[in-house]
Order: structure tokens, then C-alpha cells, then sequence
């Protein structure tokens, strides 16, 4: 089946008779002892198994896991490696799970933060005991692109394993596992939730194999596993997927044009754009260059906060991968260590009319 059509018709468990089209909640904790294979909803539930079947689809894995939030996804990674595994990151990267390796894992895990589009800096950082090479691309704030096949080598000659964080793409754009990735990561908050109302996260892998029995040990006993009506609402979600993200980045592409000869604006950072330093890579392993683009505004931070405060659509908030547009300025969101330029504006381009996000935005630029 292609995309589309999975995405509507896999990610159902009939536990009903009568057959109805969507599946119904079921929100019962615990199950009758000897009546099927679930016992209690924290270890497993119709409806996140639902969810699971669908996500492993999606990504083309062998199995997937739902959690409660993408940060508890990739967390759940950094708990199953080996005490003492060293890890090579992004210097790029969501700035939530920087921290969970930096605060939660000091002392347990080493972290190298690297710029991943730079494949000889990637070599000088492995050591003996790297075990996960940890990609993100397009990546957060800059949109940088690394190579995932590239990296893939790397990590098959030193023996570890290659997790990549799709969230940006999503397996719209992107597959990780056709392109050498172990594991995949979500933050399905953003653009498979896509509506702005829900929290979750999720890891589907290559292949069932002992690695990934240790993540479906930090599910089960961890316990950060999303509710059945947040899994329910996520395969409502999905369904609409691949026509969400046409639509995020034919309406990103039109507005990196148009910032990009503005000039008021200093530089934009998007995939899409053929002079982006990673264009060649991302149109080599993705169908779509996705929804999020950042861009600096001349000037300082004072400068890029007046833009901000000028917009009528564009709502001045965190997070991604919405129907609305959003936007923020990072380096004020992610503190005084970021490396982050301080003028630099990240937007999650939505699905409003692309007329309407234009005439925003000539105003508040003016
Ligand atoms: C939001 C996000 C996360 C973390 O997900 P939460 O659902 O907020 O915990 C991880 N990676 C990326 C790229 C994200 O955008």
C-alpha cells in the first residue's frame, strides 16, 4: 500500500463486533485475566497497540513504541544503552533532549555534541566506547541537513547504533530506515498530532532484536506511555498526514521566497532553497523539504522581537507542526548557553492561505 493509503486504513484493532469504522476508546485499565493478550493498560491497550501497528507502517519498521511525550521517546533510547556508552550529537538539535543527555545522563552516558553535516568532524568524535550516533535533520533551529546514509556507515564500521530524529520530515518526506537508520524518533506533538492538542512520542525500529526489547522494558516499567484517547487521537490524526504535509511545505517554500528577497531580512534557512548548504543531501534523501524554516532579521534581538510583536496571524508560541503559524525567537526560549543566533526567528509555516501568512508578514517586516 502506498503512504496515504495506510495511513487511513492501517492503525484499527476490532474489538467490537458490529465492525465500526474508527475504534473506540477503550479506556478500561486492566482486562479480564485470560480473555486475550492485554492484562494492563500501562504494558499494552487496544488502542495504543492500534497507534503501534500504524507508526511501524508509516516508517516501514519491523515495530514501533508509543510514549507520553517525544522527549520521553528519545529518553527512553539514552536509558536502554549500556552504562558508560558514548554518544555523538548534534551541536544542532532539539534543546530538550540535549538536556536530557546533559542533566539526566552526567555521570552515567558520555555526549560529544558535533555539527552532524560535517562527516570528518562525525569521525574524530568516535571513541571506542561510542554505542549511538544520534542525527537530526533537518535539524532545530537551523534546518541544518546531515547525510543519514553517510552517517549510517559510520556508525555499521564502530559497531553502534543510528537513531535519527524524523519529527522535522516526518516519513512523509523522509524514511531514516530505507536510508540505514536503526531506530526513528517522533515528537508526535507536532505534526502527527498536527492540530496543536496533544502530547506524545515514539520509537520504531529496524528490527526486533535485544536493544529493542530493553525499549519496550523502559515502556513497560518506565511507565511514560501515552492514555488511549490521546493514541485514538493521534490515528485520527495521521489519517490526514501526507495532505497536512504538502500542504506545510509548498506554504514553506512560497514564504522562504519571499523572505528571502525581503530586505529587512538577513539570511533564511530552508531546505528547500538551492543555495541552503545541505540542499544537494536533503533533495538526495527527502521527497519534501517540510514545514519549519527560520530566518534572521537585520539587526539584533530587539529588531527580531519587534517583527514578532508586529504579526496578527502568527502566534508568538513554542512548538511545531500545527495547523496555524506559528512563531519565536529560539535563542530567548532556549537560554543563555544557546548557541543560537539571538536575531534569528523559527516558524512553523502553517495552512493558512498563503496570501493572508505574505501580507502578515510584508506589515510586521515593514
Ligand atoms: C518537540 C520536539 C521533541 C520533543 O518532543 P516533546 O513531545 O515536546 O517531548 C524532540 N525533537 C524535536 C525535533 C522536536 O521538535
Amino acid at each position: 500500500m502506498k503512504f496515504e493509503t495506510l495511513t487511513i486504513h492501517r492503525g484499527i484493532q476490532q474489538t467490537d463486533s458490529n465492525r465500526p469504522i474508527v475504534q473506540p476508546i477503550t479506556l478500561s485499565t486492566n482486562f479480564e485475566h485470560g480473555s486475550g493478550p492485554m492484562i494492563y493498560t500501562r504494558a499494552n491497550n487496544p488502542n495504543r497497540a492500534a497507534l503501534e501497528d500504524l507508526l511501524a507502517a508509516m516508517e516501514k519498521g519491523a515495530d514501533a513504541a508509543a510514549f507520553s511525550s517525544g522527549n520521553a521517546a528519545g529518553t527512553a533510547m539514552f536509558q536502554a544503552l549500556e552504562p558508560g556508552s558514548h554518544i555523538i550529537a548534534p551541536d544542532d538539535m532539539y534543546h530538550g533532549l540535549a538536556q536530557s543527555m546533559k542533566v539526566l545522563f552526567a555521570g552515567i552516558h558520555e555526549v560529544s555534541f558535533v555539527d552532524m553535516a560535517d562527516l570528518e568532524a562525525v569521525k574524530r568524535a568516535v571513541r571506542p566506547n561510542t554505542r549511538l550516533f544520534w542525527v537530526e535533520t533537518p535539524s532545530n533551529p537551523l534546518l541544518k541537513i546531515s547525510d543519514i546514509r553517510a552517517i549510517s556507515d559510520l556508525a555499521k564500521a564502530q559497531g553502534a547504533l543510528l537513531a535519527c530524529d524524523n519529527t522535522f520530515a516526518t516519513p512523509v518526506f523522509q524514511n531514516p530506515i530505507d536510508l540505514g537508520s536503526d531506530i526513528v524518533m517522533h515528537s508526535s506533538t507536532k505534526y502527527f498530532g498536527g492540530h496543536s492538542d496533544i502530547l506524545g512520542g515514539a520509537l520504531v525500529t529496524r528490527e526486533k532484536n535485544a536493544f529493542w526489547d530493553k525499549i519496550r522494558a523502559v515502556q513497560h516499567i518506565g511507565g511514560a506511555v501515552p492514555s488511549p484517547t490521546d493514541c485514538y487521537y493521534l490515528v485520527r490524526s495521521i489519517r490526514t498526514l501526507a495532505y497536512r504535509m504538502r500542504g506545510h511545505a509548498q506554504h514553506a517554500m512560497i514564504l522562504a521566497d519571499f523572505l528571502g528577497q525581503h530586505p529587512k531580512v538577513e539570511k533564511v534557512f530552508y531546505p528547500g532553497l538551492k543555495h541552503h548548504p545541505g540542499h544537494e543531501i536533503a533533495a538526495g534523501q527527502m521527497s519534501g523539504f517540510g514545514g519549519m524554516l527560520s530566518f534572521t532579521v537585520k539587526g539584533g534581538a530587539s529588531e527580531a522581537e519587534a517583527v514578532v510583536s508586529k504579526l496578527r496571524l502568527f502566534a508568538n508560541a513554542t512548538s511545531l507542526g500545527g495547523v496555524e503559524s506559528l512563531i519565536e525567537r529560539r535563542a530567548a526560549v532556549e537560554g543563555p548557553d544557546t548557541k543560537t543566533p539571538q536575531n534569528l526567528l523559527r516558524v512553523s509555516v502553517g495552512l493558512e492561505h498563503t496570501d493572508d501568512l505574505l501580507e502578515d508578514l510584508d506589515h510586521a517586516l515593514a
